[in-house]
């Protein structure tokens, strides 16, 4: 299926690995330019040439921390202002007990995984809107549905994300922008990868069979992958997505048991 998006402009921000970079994979084998991010130059660049090279797009990588209002300002510079595709993500916050934080870890957490995402929505809606077309895709987490004990921080930090876009979704829909929420389970990544050491430390057991535990309970079996990922991505960001809005579509191998 032709998505429709080929020559459109976007950021997706926190792309070097993982999800983020999945998603401008996708993004890229539409024909969409990008803007690219993440803190670390050397293996941003490296992903900025292989993804152009595959792809045949431009994409622009900038080096910053977008949890920062210095990082957003560069990469609204290196955008001119204006992108058609936004894909947020940052890094999740760490695992711990609820009487772990204080309120500097929860500032911390908010900064990276809401307000940052509200900041570039605010910065690239509105010219979105005037243009008559947009699509964001704000990468969140399946414990939004089901919050994890452990990660309390990413819960609250998600969980004001997903009530602001319930909002302002509806707000923008008549002028040809689509706000969605994108929530992943376990997905083979770096980030999964450590929450699996944490389980091995916490239960006494290996990796293996922290990931094993893990894995036994998804219908599915297996991890997600980031290709899989990127491809729902790509797909809330195609012409065919103009009536999906302000929605929280859970990728998760079926992990979570919701009927709706
Ligand atoms: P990952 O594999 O660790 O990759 C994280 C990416 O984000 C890297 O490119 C990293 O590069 C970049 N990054 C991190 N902090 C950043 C910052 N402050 N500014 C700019 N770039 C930043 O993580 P992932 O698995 O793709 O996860 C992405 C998001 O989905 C996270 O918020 C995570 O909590 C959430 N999530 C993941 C899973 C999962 O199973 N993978 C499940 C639920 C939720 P640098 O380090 O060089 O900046």
């Amino acid at each position: 299926m032709d998505l429709g998006i080929r020559g459109r402009k976007a950021l997706v921000c926190a792309a070097s690995r993982g999800l983020g970079r999945g998603c401008a994979e996708a993004l890229a084998a539409e024909g969409v330019n990008l803007v690219i991010n993440a803190r670390g130059r050397e293996a941003l660049t490296r992903t900025a040439w292989e993804i152009a090279e595959r792809h045949e797009v431009t994409v622009e990588p900038v080096a910053a921390d977008i949890t920062t209002d210095e990082g957003r300002a560069a990469v609204l510079g290196a955008l001119g202002g204006q992108a058609d595709i936004l894909v947020t993500n940052a890094g999740g916050p760490p695992p711990g007990r609820w009487t772990d934080w204080g309120r500097d870890d929860f500032i911390r957490a908010i900064d990276a995984n809401m307000l940052s995402a509200i900041a570039l929505m605010q910065a690239l809606v509105p010219g979105m809107m005037d243009r008559g077309w947009g699509r964001v895709v704000n990468i969140t987490s399946q414990s939004v549905r089901s919050p994890i004990a452990e990660l309390g921080l990413s819960n609250t930090a998600r969980a004001g994300l997903t009530g602001f876009v319930a909002g302002m979704s509806r707000q923008v829909a008549d002028r040809g922008v689509c706000v969605n929420n994108l929530l992943p389970g376990i997905h083979d990544t770096d980030r999964a990868a450590a929450l699996d050491a944490g389980a091995a430390e916490r239960g006494g057991i290996t990796r293996d069979e922290a990931r094993a535990r893990r894995q036994a309970a998804i219908p599915t079996r297996s991890y997600g992958r980031a290709e899989d990922f990127g491809a729902a991505c790509a797909f809330l960001c195609s012409q065919q997505a103009r009536f999906i809005v302000g929605q929280n579509l859970l990728l998760d191998g079926g992990a979570l048991n919701v009927a709706v």
